[in-house]
């Protein structure tokens, strides 16, 4: 069966990575642009690792450059995740790519962005939040002006902070005092770890930086304790089948360790990372898991709920979504 119209609640999209190549293609057009290396002869992202994959995603988010641009793109990803019953989305936001981390050119790409949200609650019945996420690569001086971005921009849309990029660049301690900036203005917080890095990067990701929720986190099934300790601490892991098995950080959907950390009393959400660039949507994930692990509606409707309680949106909000999410039944 499909999953297509069950309504769900998504936590972990970057809104880059989630560019159709299409939309990428034509923006690149309109402004004669030429993006070598970036597509495969189907027109498809082509990259062949992990760094590839990072390389390939700056170039194509290169042809974005100004706020109008951010508005198109906003309202063609929001349309795309409504398409498969996405109500709620956490979209993953990055000032570096919007005015270089400067607040007053931030300001007016986010205005531009809230635009297009605004425009796709009413149209497409999908509500977006903004969690801003400093690049890891980049490094830890670059990652305080963006979260002084977050900071000055934290409220009602931008409701969280995070990191993204390469994992095994520095430590998690390394980027405390962008989270502690971040976490000071109000802001909810997670990151990416244990996609890449083991356990070790895990455990010191949730000391160090004191986030509630992880990015993947699939490499903590090597160490049961932390496994324990993420049940018990009530962590939740974004977890993004799809993506990790296109970017072989797993071997193949039978050997994810999502059902096993599930089993284990670990609170997991479904989302698809980069959609376009590792051929999925909300509605292959879904089918995947149904397929390999047998999940079914009940499965779904749980996994909805416990991606909904770690939103970071306000009371409101959630009970409205609720409601929705009670009503597909
Ligand atoms: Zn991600």
């Amino acid at each position: 069966m499909s999953h297509t119209t069950l309504p769900k609640i998504e936590l972990h999209m970057h809104l880059e990575g989630a560019a159709p190549p299409a939309f990428v293609r034509g923006l690149a057009a309109e402004k004669g642009l030429r993006l070598d290396g970036v597509f495969d002869e189907r027109g498809h992202y082509a990259y062949a690792d992990f760094n590839e994959f990072l390389k390939v995603y700056e170039a194509a988010t290169a042809v974005l450059k100004s706020p109008e641009d951010y508005r198109r793109l906003t309202r063609e990803v929001l349309a795309r995740a409504a398409e498969h019953g996405v109500i709620y989305t956490e979209s993953f936001l990055s000032p570096d790519f919007c005015g270089g981390g400067d607040v007053g050119a931030w300001r007016d790409y986010l205005a531009a962005m809230q635009e297009a949200a605004a425009e796709a609650e009413a149209q497409d019945g999908i509500t977006m939040r903004g969690v801003i996420t400093c690049i890891r690569h980049f490094g830890p001086d670059a990652a305080r002006p963006i979260a002084r971005c977050a900071a000055e921009t934290a409220g009602d849309f931008i409701t969280g902070f995070g990191i993204a990029g390469a994992e095994m660049v520095g430590r998690p301690g390394d980027y405390a005092w962008a989270f502690d900036c971040a976490r000071e203005a109000g802001l909810r917080l997670t990151a990416h770890a244990g996609e890449w890095g083991g356990p070790d990067m895990v455990a010191d990701t949730i000391r160090d930086l004191k986030v509630e929720r992880i990015g993947h986190g699939i490499r903590a099934i090597e160490d049961l304790a932390l496994v324990d300790q993420l049940a018990e601490d009530g962590i939740v892991l974004e977890v993004c089948p799809g993506s990790n098995v296109a970017l072989r950080a797993v071997s193949s959907w039978q050997a994810h360790p999502i059902e096993k950390l599930r089993a284990r009393g670990v609170k997991v959400t479904i989302s698809t990372d980069d959609p376009p660039f590792f051929h999925t949507t909300m509605t292959h994930e879904y089918d995947r898991l149904a397929d390999v692990f047998g999940w079914n509606e009940d499965d779904f409707h749980d996994l909805n709920h416990v991606a909904l309680d770690a939103a970071f949106c306000d009371a409101p909000t959630r009970a409205a979504l609720a409601k929705r999410l009670d009503a597909a039944r």
